[in-house]
C-alpha cells in the first residue's frame, strides 16, 4: 500500500501573492517600525470595526501588553476559562497576577457566564473569555456581568478573527481583544499579534509597552529629526516586523475566502457525523458566524479515534489540557481535579479534527472514511 502524505490537524496557506508583499518589503527602507505595520494595524482593526491596533510580535505578547494597559498587577485576579491554551493565564502572570479559573458550558466549551459571577471577588479586576474553537462567547451576558461588578472585559480572540457575533465582528465586543497570527491562525504572518481597541489611551500605553517603554519609535524620531527619547515605563521589545505586517496584510486580503472554506469543510463533517452518536460535534449558537479555527467534536472513544486516524496518517489533535491541571498550575497555585468538572470531563472526550483553507476534499474524506472504519470497531 502506497503511503499517503499526513494531514494535519491545521496550517497555513501561502499564495504567490504573499510571497510578493514579503519581496517588496524586503527592498524597501523599513524592515521594521516602518509604515506596514501601522498599515497592517489600521487594516486589521478596520475589518474588525474597532478604531486602534497595535500590532505585537505573538499572541502571547498581545495579551501580556493587554494584561499590561489594564494595570493588572500583585492582589489582582483576573477570571479565565480552562479550556485555552496555557498562554491565556499566563499573561496574567506576567503581570503579577492571579488567574482565576472559571468553568465552561459543556455544549460549546465557551465561558460559562454563571460560572464567573461564582468566582468574583473584591480583587477580580478582569475576566479574559476565549473564543474557543473559532466561535463567539456571549459578549452580551459578559458585558452586563462586567459591568455590575466594575470589571474590564478582554477577548482572547486568537481563534475567532473573522467570525462574528450578532453579525459584529470578533474583536469588537471587548475592552481589548487580542489576535494572534501564528501559521494555524485564521490568517498568518509567522509569528505575531494584535490587540485592538476603541481605547485610544489603552492602545497609547501598549504602543509605548510593545517598545521598551519608550514614549516615541524610531521613525518617529526619524520624521521629527530628533535624537532625544525618554524610556518613562519598564516596557519589551515586542514590535512585530514589517516583513511580518506585509504578510499580514496580503493574507487579510484573504480571509474572507479563508473562512468561508473553513465553514464549507464544517458543513461536510456535520453531515457525515450526523447519524454518528458516538461522534458528535461541540454546539455552534444560531446567533454566530463560527470562524472554525477548530472542528471540535466530543468522543467517548476518543484515544482509539486518535491512534486509529494517527495509523492512517491523520494528525487530530486535542484542544486543550484544561490549564488549571498543567504541573506550573498545580505547584503554583494549588489548582487540580474538581475546580472546573465540566472542562475536565470534556477533555476525555474531545479530539480536534483536521481544518484548514487548504484541506482538499479528497483528504477531508480520507478523514471522515477513516473516523467511521475506526467507530466501525469501536462502537458498532
Ligand atoms: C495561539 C493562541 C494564543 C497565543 O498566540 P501565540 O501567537 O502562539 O503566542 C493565545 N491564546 C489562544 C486561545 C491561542 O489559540
Amino acid at each position: 500500500m502506497t503511503r499517503q502524505p499526513t494531514v494535519p490537524y491545521g496550517r497555513q496557506q501561502i499564495a504567490d501573492e504573499d510571497i510578493e508583499a514579503v519581496c517588496a518589503t524586503l527592498r524597501s527602507n523599513w524592515l521594521t517600525t516602518g509604515p506596514t505595520v501601522e498599515r497592517f494595524e489600521q487594516e486589521l482593526a478596520r475589518k474588525v470595526g474597532v478604531e486602534h491596533g497595535v500590532a505585537v510580535c505573538n499572541g502571547t505578547a498581545a495579551l501580556h501588553a493587554a494584561m499590561y494597559a489594564l494595570g493588572i498587577g500583585p492582589g489582582d485576579e483576573v477570571i479565565v476559562p480552562p479550556m485555552t491554551f496555557a498562554a491565556t493565564a499566563n499573561a496574567v502572570l506576567y503581570q503579577g497576577g492571579t488567574p482565576v479559573f472559571a468553568d465552561v458550558e459543556a455544549d460549546t466549551l465557551l465561558i460559562d457566564p454563571a460560572a464567573i459571577e461564582a468566582r468574583i471577588t473584591p480583587r477580580t479586576k478582569a475576566v479574559v473569555a476565549v473564543d474557543y474553537a473559532g466561535q463567539s462567547c456571549d459578549y452580551d451576558a459578559l458585558r452586563t456581568i462586567a459591568e455590575r461588578h466594575g470589571l474590564r472585559l478582554v477577548a482572547d480572540a486568537c481563534h475567532s478573527l473573522g467570525g462574528s457575533y450578532h453579525g459584529a465582528p470578533c474583536g469588537s465586543q471587548a475592552d481589548l481583544s487580542v489576535f494572534s497570527f501564528h501559521p494555524v491562525k485564521p490568517i498568518t504572518t509567522g509569528e505575531g499579534g494584535m490587540v485592538v481597541t476603541g481605547n485610544e489611551e489603552l492602545a497609547r500605553r501598549m504602543r509605548i509597552f510593545r517598545n521598551h517603554g519608550i514614549t516615541t519609535d524610531h521613525r518617529q524620531r526619524s520624521l521629527a529629526g530628533a535624537w532625544r527619547y525618554e524610556m518613562v515605563e519598564l516596557g519589551y521589545n515586542y514590535r512585530l516586523s514589517d516583513i511580518h505586517c506585509a504578510l499580514g496584510l496580503s493574507q487579510l486580503n484573504r480571509l474572507d475566502g479563508f473562512i468561508q472554506r473553513r465553514q464549507n469543510i464544517a458543513a461536510r463533517y456535520d453531515a457525515a457525523f450526523a447519524g454518528y452518536p458516538a461522534i458528535r460535534p461541540l454546539a455552534v449558537r444560531p446567533w454566530n458566524s463560527h470562524g472554525y479555527h477548530l472542528y471540535v467534536v466530543r468522543a467517548p472513544h476518543r484515544d482509539t479515534l486518535y491512534a486509529g486516524l494517527r495509523d492512517r496518517g491523520i494528525n487530530a489533535n486535542v484542544h486543550y489540557t484544561p490549564v488549571h491541571l498543567h504541573p506550573y498550575y498545580r505547584q503554583h497555585l494549588g489548582t487540580g481535579e474538581g475546580l472546573c468538572p465540566v472542562a475536565e470531563a470534556a477533555w476525555d472526550e474531545i479530539l480536534s479534527l483536521p481544518i484548514f483553507p487548504a484541506l482538499s476534499n479528497d483528504e477531508q474524506e480520507r478523514v471522515i472514511a477513516a473516523l467511521e472504519e475506526v467507530v466501525a470497531e469501536v462502537a458498532p
